[in-house]
């Protein structure tokens, strides 16, 4: 009997098989977690198609309360909650309680949400409204590295917008999302959410289903060339929020020990395992050694270990997977440029890497160009703007991007010209419920958040009446 189930149908339901959901502090297991199989993801989408089509009668306002209701849920077992997902993601506690009390939040302020009918033309002729139907059942696919607020970030807007649900959880970190599936049970109609837990291999199956209307998916790059190729078959409507290789540009003007305290933060929340995480800074030369002295001191300040212990503020990277790739990135860095700070891999369990800046590095090596998702920060230099926009721009990449400077009109002015769906000025890695994301070029298709990513989730119907 695994410690958690599936949800179907409003029900605990037992697995075709059980899989063991590691620890990576110490790589030991400490849960087990019922793993599905094709039968099962048919009686998922089966059962999330038969609860939507009573619930997309409901009015909203009735949506809404429920949404609400869920947030209180959260805000009930936000310690509960926050020690599990430490323990099955590998964050410090306070980054775990952050991302509970943030996930509430953002439901919080959906549930403020409408979808009002739109008039677009009212006179003699004709009357033309705009309404917004829902799609039927959308599939929400999770990565590991926030696996509680991206899920957050997709079935609380379906089901706002009258959908059904059925949440597909990463291989590692499927027990959060078996505990808010448990919360949406427990307050929803019978069958509206619904799991799939698998290890890699149903993601394709999910998302070519005829009876799935959408898929909202957060992953890799790859990963979501993958999905909208299996979309395809039905044309099914596709939300994609991709990879990022989020560039810095700081100017020559800035407070070098304020400015590198807040571009470390950007770059080593969740061991740097964050879509919109500063990935590559490009510094100017007359502040680089500064820049980079500064971040090497706030490295190797750094307090690393099992996030579970209160003082720990860099905890192991989520997975042996991710674990091998970072310590490939680092293998390179070390080829090619300079470490100033960390670049160690402490012997023993647990997938720890200590927090690394690397100086001395080019556009083209492996660790500037390629996403290294991981506690490595990159340091470039550059002497002329133009020069630097160009290479900023170049890669297929385009999440999140930042600029740092006190001549804020000059900032706006370089901020406009890069390539990415959001780019701040001096902060980096700010987002909101308000606040439309999505990723240019190939790091997404579409929007979350806001009423652009509610309107996702929906398709539009016009009624035109002729006078
Ligand atoms: P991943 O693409 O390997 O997996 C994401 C999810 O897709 C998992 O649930 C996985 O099981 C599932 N999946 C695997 N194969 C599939 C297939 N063929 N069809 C459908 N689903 C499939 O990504 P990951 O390693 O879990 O997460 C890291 C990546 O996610 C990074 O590239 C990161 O930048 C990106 N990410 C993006 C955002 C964003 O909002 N843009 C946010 C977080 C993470």
């Amino acid at each position: 009997m695994s410690d958690y189930k599936l949800w179907i149908s409003g029900k605990p339901v037992d697995g075709a098989a059980e899989m063991s959901v590691l620890n990576p502090a110490t790589e030991e297991p400490f849960a087990t977690i019922a793993r599905s199989d094709k039968t099962l993801v048919d009686e998922a989408i089966a059962s999330a198609g038969a609860a939507q089509k009573m619930w997309a009668k409901t009015p909203i306002t009735e949506r809404q309360a429920v949404l609400t209701k869920i947030a209180d849920a959260l805000n009930a077992r936000n310690e509960e909650i926050a020690r599990i997902l430490t323990t099955e993601q590998g964050k410090p506690i306070m980054e775990s309680t952050a991302e509970v009390a943030y996930t509430e939040a953002f439901i919080r302020y959906f549930a403020t949400m409408d979808l009002a009918v739109e008039v677009v033309q009212d006179d003699a002729t004709k009357r033309v409204e705009v309404h917004r139907r829902p799609l039927g059942v959308v599939a929400c696919i999770i990565p590991w590295n926030f696996p509680l607020l991206i899920a957050a970030f997709k079935v609380p807007l379906a089901l706002l917008a009258g959908n059904g649900c059925v949440l597909k959880p990463a291989p590692t970190t499927p027990v959060t999302g078996a505990i808010f599936a448990e919360i949406c049970a427990d307050i929803l109609p019978a069958g509206l959410v619904n799991t799939v837990n698998d290890e890699n291999d149903l993601g394709a199956y999910l998302t070519g289903h005829p009876g799935v209307a959408k898929v909202s998916f957060t992953g890799s790059t790859e990963t979501g060339k993958k999905v909208m190729a299996s979309a395809a078959g039905t044309l099914k409507r596709l939300t994609l929020e991709l990879g990022g290789n989020d560039p810095a540009i700081v100017l020559p003007d800035v407070d070098v020990k304020e400015t590198a305290a807040k571009m470390y933060a950007a770059a080593f929340m969740n061991c740097g395992q964050v879509c919109l995480a500063l990935k590559r800074a490009y510094v100017h030369e007359s502040i680089y050694h500064e820049m980079c002295e500064e971040l090497a001191s706030l490295a190797n300040a750094t307090i690393v270990g099992d996030g579970l212990d209160p003082k720990t503020q860099l905890g192991p990277l989520n997975n042996k997977m991710q674990y091998e790739k970072v310590k490939g990135f680092l293998a390179n860095a070390r080829q090619v440029g300079q470490i100033v700070a960390g670049g160690d891999v402490p012997e023993g369990r647990g997938y720890f890497i200590t927090p690394t800046i690397v100086c001395d590095v080019r556009d083209g090596d492996e660790i500037v160009d390629l996403e290294q998702f991981g506690p490595i920060m990159p340091l470039i230099k550059f002497s002329c703007i133009d020069d630097v926009l160009a290479r900023v721009n170049r890669l297929n990449f385009g999440l999140g991007a930042s600029v740092w400077s006190n001549d804020l009109d000059k900032a706006k002015e370089i901020a406009m010209q890069m390539e990415s769906g959001t780019v701040w000025i001096n902060t980096h890695l700010d987002f909101g419920p308000n606040i439309p994301f999505g990723g240019a070029k190939q790091s997404g298709i579409g929007v979350e958040f806001a009423q652009e990513g509610l309107y996702e989730f929906t398709q539009i119907q016009v009624i035109n009446q002729a006078k």
